[in-house]
């Protein structure tokens, strides 16, 4: 099988082109290295994979290129480029968040309609559930996006859906939640508290610490993102990819101080805007549809990421700081 990765310099796609890679499948990997983190840190997501003689580079941003090529090439789609992150996407960004979730998707749908027999595997996130009311939250449940950067990854939802209705692309959307693990993106909660822990230096936790989440382990995703392109019946449909238990950041903390071996330095502000109080995955639909069931036990997958920090700054190329920290 021949797969087109978009994103695939980011934390999950260069994650998601290694399994495949692994499983002898080849790889055309898209990615125009977007300035949300650093290039270096996308560079060094990169080295693994540019070892394999099957996965082919293309430097491109997807607003902007003539897909089509790419697209008809390409057995199966996975959609993971975007403009990440809850916080940034207010103000200014928000042009970005535009141009990289909703524009990039529809010209990447744009070119999938001439094919619409391949499968659109479409990385969505929770964010578009908003302060969901009720846990675990199902996917029938109406979306309410509480960010700016929620509403782009909900229309891009929507152009999946709609490219299905009208054209019948195979597409299939996946809410991912609180992904983590090692080459987590540098400007979210755990790759930060890692890296402060490892350098001694203090954290700084929005809110009270006992905000929730359903943090979920990289390789769990990448095995439903795997899983959600060959299973029948799924498309035009959406699931949630959950972890499968809400932790606390206060508990995450308690973890990353004992791997650090000694006490952290906390202090706790006022909750940023957008952030969202709690979240937790109904994940029957994608148990049932795709077989996914969440293997990593969050204790390890944090303690995995903490380690891939901490080996990171001992090389001197650690992920670059950022004043943000988003979950
Ligand atoms: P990331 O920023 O590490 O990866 C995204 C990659 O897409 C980047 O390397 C970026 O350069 C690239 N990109 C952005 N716009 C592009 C464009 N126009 N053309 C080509 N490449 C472009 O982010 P991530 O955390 O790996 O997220 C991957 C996907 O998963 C995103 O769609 C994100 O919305 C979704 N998601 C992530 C999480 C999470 O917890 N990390 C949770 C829910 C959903």
């Amino acid at each position: 099988m021949r797969a087109l990765v978009t994103g695939c310099a980011g934390f999950i796609g260069s994650h998601l082109t290694e399994a495949l890679l692994a499983d002898g499948d080849s790889v055309t990997g898209v990615d125009c290295f977007n300035d949300n983190y650093g290039r270096r840190d996308k560079l060094r997501n990169l080295e693994h994979a540019t070892q394999w003689d099957e996965f082919e580079f293309v430097p491109i941003d997807l607003a902007r290129g003539d897909l089509h090529d790419l697209v008809a090439d390409a057995d199966v789609i996975f959609h993971l480029a975007a403009e990440p992150g809850v916080r940034a996407s207010w103000g200014n960004r928000f042009d970005s968040y535009l141009r990289n979730n909703v524009l990039a998707t529809q010209h990447l749908l744009e070119a999938a309609k001439a094919c619409p027999e391949k499968r659109f595997v479409y990385a969505s996130s929770s964010s578009i559930y908003g302060q969901a009311e009720q846990f675990p939250t199902a996917e029938s449940t109406v979306p309410r996006p509480y960010s700016p950067y929620g509403t782009t990854k909900l229309a891009g939802e929507h152009l999946c859906q709609l490219y299905h209705g009208n054209y019948g692309v195979q597409t299939v959307a996946l809410r991912y939640f609180s992904v983590y693990g090692p080459r987590q993106r540098p400007d979210m909660a755990f790759s930060i508290f890692a890296r402060a822990a490892v350098r001694g230096e203090p954290i700084t936790v929005f809110g009270d610490g006992q905000q929730t989440r359903d943090f979920t382990f990289v390789s769990d995703v990448v095995s439903a993102t795997q899983a959600a392109a060959v299973a029948e019946a799924t498309a035009g449909r959406v699931y949630n990819i959950g972890g499968g238990s809400q932790v606390s950041l206060a508990h995450a903390l308690e973890l990353i101080e004992r791997f650090a071996g000694e006490g952290l330095q906390v202090r706790y502000v006022a909750p940023q805007l957008g952030d969202v109080r709690d979240t937790g995955a109904e994940t029957t639909l994608a148990r049932d549809e795709l077989g996914f069931a969440a293997q990593t036990d969050f204790a390890a997958g944090l303690r995995a990421e903490f380690d891939w920090v901490r080996d990171s700054e001992m090389s001197s190329a650690g992920p670059s700081s950022s004043a943000q920290g988003t979950t």
